[in-house]
C-alpha cells in the first residue's frame, strides 16, 4: 500500500505552495493527489494572473496580513526562476460622485495594510492609463503585478518533484477516509500520517469525510470574460477596477493586460449550477439540484448574497456586460468587446447556521488532517504567505503528535 507521511489532496496554488514551505522546512514524503491528469485546470489555472496589493481587506483579516507579503514573496519566486512577471500596477476608478467616500476608505485601508497607494487625478490618471475613465479622482496601486499561473504552477512541481521529498500523482481522485490514517483513492488506498486538504473546490466536501465543517459549504460563481480585441487594447497599460462594493466578496468586472498581452475584461460572478460547470450544461450533476435550492434559499436569507443574485446575471447578455464594462473607460463600442474562451469558478464558503458568506480564508485542524476552506482571491497571490502562515501556526509541532 502507499504510504506518505504528508498527504495533499489537491494540486492547485495552495496544495503546491504548502509542499514547498513543508521541504522548505525539513518534510519528507510527502505525497499530492490531484484528480485531473494536469495541474492548473481548475481556479488555479483559470484566474485573472493579478497578484493582488492588499487593497480591499479589513485589517486583522487572514486577507489583509497574507496578500502584500504573498505578492513579494510571489514576485521573488517568479524574478528568480525567471517566470514572466509585469509589475503594471493598476487603478480603481470612481464612477460617480457617490463612490469618492469608498474610494478614500479604501486609500485607508489600503494604507493601513502596508500597500503603497495614492489618490491621482484625471490627468494623473490620464498618463497612466490613457483609456480609463474616473470620476474627479482614482486609487493607484504601484504593487499589483501581472504573472503566468499555469507557469508558476508547471515551476512549482519542478521545483518539489527535484527535492526527490515530494511525489505528485495526477489523474487520482481522493474518494474518501477508508479507515483512520487511511486514504481511499481512485487508485487503491493510500496511508499517511497527516492529511491537508488543498482541494479547491471540494475541500469542504472532505472536510465533511473527516467530520469536521459541517455547517459550511461551498457554492460556486462562475466567472467570464471578454476580450478587447480592437486598437483600444493597446491604451490598457495594467489594470483597470471599478470601486467595487466592499459587502461583496467579487471586485466586479475589470479590465487586465495579460502576460501575453491580451486584454481580458471581466469576470462576471454569476451563480453556476455545478462546482465545474464552466459551460452551460457541463459537469451537472447530481448536486446541481442541490446547489440550486441552496442559491434560493440564500437569495432569501441573505442580503448580499441577493445583491449579487440580482445585479451579476444579466452580464450573461452582452447588452449589460458591455455597460458595465464601458463605465471604467473613455470610450467603448460593443464591436471592441470579443467572445473569449476564458471561464472560472470561484468557489464561495457560507456558513449556513449563520446564512452568511465567508469572507476570509479558513483553516480548520484536527488531530491528523488540516483543511484549507475558502482559498478564494486572493489566494493565489496570498499562497506562499499563506503556506507560511499554516506551517507556524498549524504544523508547527507534527500534526499526528
Ligand atoms: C475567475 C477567477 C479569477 C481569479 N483571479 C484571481 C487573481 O487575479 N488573483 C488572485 O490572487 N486570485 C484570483 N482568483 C482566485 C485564485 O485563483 C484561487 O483563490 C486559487 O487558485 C485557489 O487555489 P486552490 O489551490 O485552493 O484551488 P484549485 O486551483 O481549484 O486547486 C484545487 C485542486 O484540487 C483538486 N481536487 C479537488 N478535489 C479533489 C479530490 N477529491 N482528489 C484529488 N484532487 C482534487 C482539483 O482538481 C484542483 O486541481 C481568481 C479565481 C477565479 C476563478
Amino acid at each position: 500500500m502507499e504510504h506518505a507521511e504528508i498527504l495533499i489532496c489537491g494540486g492547485g496554488i495552495i496544495g503546491l505552495t504548502l509542499a514547498r514551505e513543508l521541504v522548505s522546512r525539513g518534510a519528507d514524503n510527502i505525497l499530492i493527489l490531484e484528480k485531473e491528469e494536469e495541474i492548473g485546470r481548475h481556479a488555479s489555472g483559470r484566474n485573472s494572473g493579478v497578484l493582488h496589493a492588499g487593497i480591499y481587506y479589513p485589517a486583522g483579516s487572514l486577507k489583509a496580513r497574507l496578500c502584500l507579503r504573498g505578492n513579494r514573496l510571489m514576485k521573488a519566486y517568479c524574478l528568480s526562476r525567471g517566470l514572466p512577471l509585469q509589475e503594471t500596477g493598476k487603478v480603481v476608478v470612481a464612477r460617480h460622485e457617490g463612490e469618492l467616500p469608498v474610494l478614500h476608505k479604501l486609500h485607508a485601508t489600503a494604507s493601513g495594510n502596508g500597500a503603497t497607494v495614492e489618490l491621482i487625478d484625471e490627468r494623473q490618471l490620464d498618463a497612466c492609463e490613457p483609456l480609463a475613465r474616473t470620476h474627479q479622482m482614482a486609487l493607484r496601486s504601484a504593487d499589483t503585478a501581472i504573472v503566468d499561473p499555469k507557469a508558476i504552477l508547471r515551476c512549482l512541481v519542478h521545483d518539489l518533484l527535484e527535492t526527490g521529498r515530494v511525489r505528485l500523482l495526477t489523474g487520482t481522485a481522493f474518494i474518501g477516509l477508508k479507515q483512520t490514517r487511511t486514504a481511499e483513492t481512485s487508485r487503491g488506498p493510500v496511508r499517511f500520517r497527516s492529511f491537508i486538504n488543498a482541494a479547491g473546490a471540494y475541500s469542504d466536501t472532505i472536510a465533511h469525510c473527516f467530520g469536521l465543517a459541517r455547517q459550511f459549504r461551498l457554492i460556486p460563481f462562475k466567472g467570464t470574460y471578454r476580450e478587447l480585441r480592437s486598437g483600444k487594447a493597446s491604451l490598457v497599460k495594467g489594470n483597470i477596477y471599478p470601486v467595487p462594493d466592499l459587502r461583496n466578496p467579487f471586485l466586479g468586472v475589470h479590465f487586465t493586460r495579460s502576460i501575453h498581452d491580451h486584454v481580458y475584461v471581466g469576470p462576471t460572478a454569476i451563480p453556476a449550477f455545478g462546482r465545474e460547470n464552466y459551460r452551460l450544461l457541463e459537469k451537472l450533476t447530481g448536486e446541481s439540484l442541490r446547489i440550486l435550492f441552496d442559491d434560493a434559499r440564500l437569495f432569501f436569507l441573505n442580503q448580499q448574497f441577493r445583491t449579487v443574485a440580482l445585479t451579476e446575471p444579466r452580464k450573461y447578455l452582452a447588452r449589460y456586460f458591455f455597460e458595465d464594462a464601458k463605465s471604467l473607460v473613455k470610450a467603448l463600442s460593443p464591436d471592441d468587446l470579443g467572445p473569449c474562451e476564458k471561464v472560472g469558478i470561484r468557489p464561495q464558503l457560507v456558513d449556513w447556521e449563520k446564512k452568511e458568506l465567508v469572507m476570509d480564508f479558513l483553516v480548520l485542524k484536527e488531530q491528523e488532517s488540516l483543511h484549507i476552506l475558502n482559498a478564494i482571491s486572493p489566494a493565489f497571490t496570498s499562497s506562499m504567505a499563506f503556506a507560511e502562515y499554516v506551517a507556524s501556526e498549524y504544523l508547527g509541532t507534527p500534526l499526528s503528535s
